[in-house]
């Protein structure tokens, strides 16, 4: 099989790109994933998305991303359910390789995303308070009701941590970010910033070990790691603020990575294109993207990258 461009990854980056991409009459094959996470991305794992465009009273993620998918569909995009395992970027054609399919193509558009790490907290898995007050994203979810006026704890000591922290001050009575050494990761400019704050308190050399709560958090037990004591304390949120991981590992030695795993783009920080270090090969979303980090923006860089790719396309076959 040989197509024009092939998309990887399922999310509003690979979606958007599929939908330009099937209106250009690109025909695009599109593989969203199956053990790499969850087809349709990270907002398949969240519950109210408030802030994307067009949706006054809010919309579900997985409801958003259905609908993503239809208008994909609808417009031709052939969607497998499968991960890429391998890709060759040093023929052209390129090769991608799927657990059960393979695929030659003129161009790539990668868009696996990125996954917020979490860590395994009593109380805290899917199923038990994930999404009831524990979450990984501040600026998507701190605006929400149930935090307005409580007690947050954000879990981390580095930059995201920092940063998550201050955002949630808008809403929050009070910010504790649970540390477990006796100084910050963060940049000294962010550091300074979060301590000097007078809502945020920082819990030196402490884990959060138990999250509880009936409906949604309401409570976490801290541990002091160097006495070994816990208590309870009343909360409101749990954020994990430790990173993300970018979906990249199937990348390596084809393409250039950021030392963090993340896509380095052709124009670095200029992001006024999606190329990649490989012609042909763009790039859309969280895989690069380690600023922003929202649907939205995901979304823009799909429409970029798929333009991106039509006109590469266009001046190869003039
Ligand atoms: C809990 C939570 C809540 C959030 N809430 C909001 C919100 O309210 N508003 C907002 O704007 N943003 C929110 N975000 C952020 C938003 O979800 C991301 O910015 C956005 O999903 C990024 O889109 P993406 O398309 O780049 O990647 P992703 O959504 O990460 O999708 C990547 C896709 O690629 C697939 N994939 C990975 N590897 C492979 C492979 N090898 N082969 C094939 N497929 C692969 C994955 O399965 C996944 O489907 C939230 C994030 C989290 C974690």
């Amino acid at each position: 099989m040989k197509k024009k461009v092939v998309i990887i990854g399922s999310g509003p980056a690979g979606y958007t790109a599929a939908i330009y991409a099937a209106r250009a009459h690109l025909e695009p094959l599109l593989y969203e994933g199956f053990l790499s996470g969850v087809a349709g991305g990270q907002l398949m794992t969240t519950t109210d998305v408030e802030n994307y465009p067009g949706f006054p009273k809010g919309i579900t993620g997985p409801d958003l991303m259905t609908a993503f998918r239809e208008q994909a569909k609808r417009f031709g995009t052939v969607v497998l359910g499968e991960d890429v395992e391998k890709v060759d970027f040093s023929t052209h054609p390129f090769k991608i390789y799927g657990k059960k399919t393979s695929v030659d193509t003129e161009s790539v558009i990668i868009a696996t995303g990125a996954t917020a790490k979490r860590l395994d907290i009593k109380g805290t898995a899917d199923g038990e308070l994930w999404q009831k007050g524990v979450t990984a994203c501040a600026v998507c979810d701190g605006a929400m009701p149930i935090f307005r006026d409580k007690e947050l704890f954000v879990i981390g000591g580095g930059d995201t941590a920092m940063e998550e922290a201050l955002f949630l001050t808008k809403y929050a009575s009070k910010v504790y970010v649970v540390h477990r050494r006796d100084q910050l990761r963060a940049s000294k400019i962010m550091a300074d910033q979060a301590l000097k704050h007078s809502k945020i308190e920082v819990l030196w050399d402490s884990a959060v070990t138990a999250v509880e709560g009936k409906e949604s958090v309401e409570s976490v037990v801290i541990k002091n790691l160097k006495t070994e004591k816990t208590e309870k304390r009343a909360a409101g949120g749990v954020f994990f603020a430790i990173g993300h991981t970018p979906n990249t590992a199937f990348l390596k030695g084809q393409i250039a990575l950021e030392e963090s795993g993340y896509i380095r783009l052709k124009a670095g920080d200029k992001t006024s294109s999606t190329a990649t270090s490989v012609e042909g090969v763009f790039a859309a979303g969280d895989v690069y993207d380690h600023k922003y980090r929202q649907a939205v923006t995901a979304a823009g860089s799909g429409c970029m990258a798929a333009l991106d790719a039509e006109r590469w396309l266009a001046a190869r076959h003039g």
